[in-house]
């Protein structure tokens, strides 16, 4: 192990994710999303072990190029589309999936003449706000896109949800009701669902299904745990204990000393801070694990190191490995205890933190 913070990825519990979907949703086709650099996972690694997804799905245009160029031949999507005739013409180049999420968009088709037409998805905003036309507008852009040469048919249509992560929330199946209403009649592939999406809706599968933090290990649903949902951890984020110091009641740990101990307490220092991409608003009391034992954050995060109180412990040693997440301890429950959720985690990983790629062994 290195004396630095690494991030060992296991390729094994990916694939293992990845049949729990298929499990899940045996008839749709899985779009594998790995936007954000497979999140924060490395893309590349990711998608070799995704060998059986039916395409991926991409946020930018530049992360779709750099995984064709690296021979993958199934469709990817890109789900922010194009602003230019520029990028339009990529998107030809090198077989994209277009998303379509706004009107000017098919401007720019209506423009270009392209080297061959494309493949697009119509997204449409059942209330999200974010990316997408709106219900009572599909049909007529629908219409305007039928006539467009530069267009593969049937055009595809698709919708985000919002709220999917609260099973009790009503918001989802009004999202699903309105997507229904405003794509009768036509017959493309539809694509509903997200993790929690396909997970918490059944009939929210349709064609395609869009799983992303489920891949990874994370949980989709703010109160089902992903061991719960058999998911494994891909990512798990070691660093070392490099100093201990045993320090009497009053005494005070890191910037601010905004902790101050109530009884003598043995306390270990750990090479990770939010320079490495720990979440500096961890909460005290933040578990972190050591030799199969759980001591606790004490103080502020620094920037190369955080501190935990060891004193319930036994055996610890300057060297000994620390889990922050990953197998041991649940991205999820670190990310609750910093008050964000578990993609923001993965994908904060610094380039400082060595990512070391566990491949898939032929017992596993
Ligand atoms: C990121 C994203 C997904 C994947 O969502 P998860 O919650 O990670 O499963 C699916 N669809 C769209 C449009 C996204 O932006």
């Amino acid at each position: 192990m290195p004396n630095r913070p690494c991030a060992i990825i296991d390729l094994a519990a990916l694939k293992h994710n990845f049949s729990v979907v298929k499990q899940a949703t045996p008839y749709a086709k899985i779009m594998a999303v790995i936007k954000a650099n497979g999140y924060g996972h490395g893309m590349l690694a990711v998608a070799s072990a995704l060998s059986d997804a039916d395409g991926f799905a991409v946020a930018r245009l530049e992360e779709a190029i750099t995984l064709r160029n690296a021979g993958y031949s199934k469709p990817i999507a890109v789900f922010t589309g194009f602003t230019s005739t520029e990028e339009l013409n990529t998107f030809a180049i090198y077989d994209l999936d277009a998303v379509i999420h706004s009107e000017y968009q098919v401007g720019l088709l209506d423009e270009v003449l392209l080297p061959k037409p494309i493949s697009i998805w119509l997204k449409i905003n059942t209330g999200m706000n974010r990316l997408g036309v709106e219900p009572s507008e599909v049909q007529r852009i629908n219409d305007r896109l039928t006539l467009c040469g530069m267009i593969r048919q049937p055009i595809k249509l698709m919708t985000h949800l919002a709220c999917a992560d609260d099973m009790r929330s009503l918001h989802t199946e009004q999202q699903i009701e309105l997507f229904d209403a405003s794509v009768v009649g036509l017959s493309g592939e539809q694509s509903i669902a997200n993790s929690a999406g396909l997970l918490g809706w059944q009939y929210a599968q349709r064609h395609w299904v869009r799983p992303g933090i489920m891949l990874y290990g994370g949980s989709p649903f703010c109160e089902q745990s992903a061991l719960e949902l058999g998911l494994k951890p891909v990512m798990t984020l070691n660093s070392q204990v490099i100093a201990l110091r045993t320090i009497k009641k009053g005494d005070y740990v890191g910037y601010g000393a905004s902790w101050v101990a109530d009884k003598s307490c043995l306390i270990a220092t750990i090479g990770i801070g939010y320079g490495d991409g720990y979440p500096r608003h961890a909460a005290i009391g933040t578990p972190v694990r050591i030799n199969g034992q759980t001591a606790y954050l004490v103080g502020r995060v620094s920037m190369d190191s955080i501190n935990v109180d060891v004193s319930e412990c036994r055996g610890i040693n300057v060297g000994d490995q620390a889990v922050l997440w990953g197998s041991d301890l649940a991205i999820d429950e670190v990310a609750d205890k910093s008050g964000t959720i578990s993609y923001d985690l993965m994908c904060g990983v610094t380039e400082r933190v060595k990512k070391i790629t566990k491949p898939i062994t032929y017992d596993e």
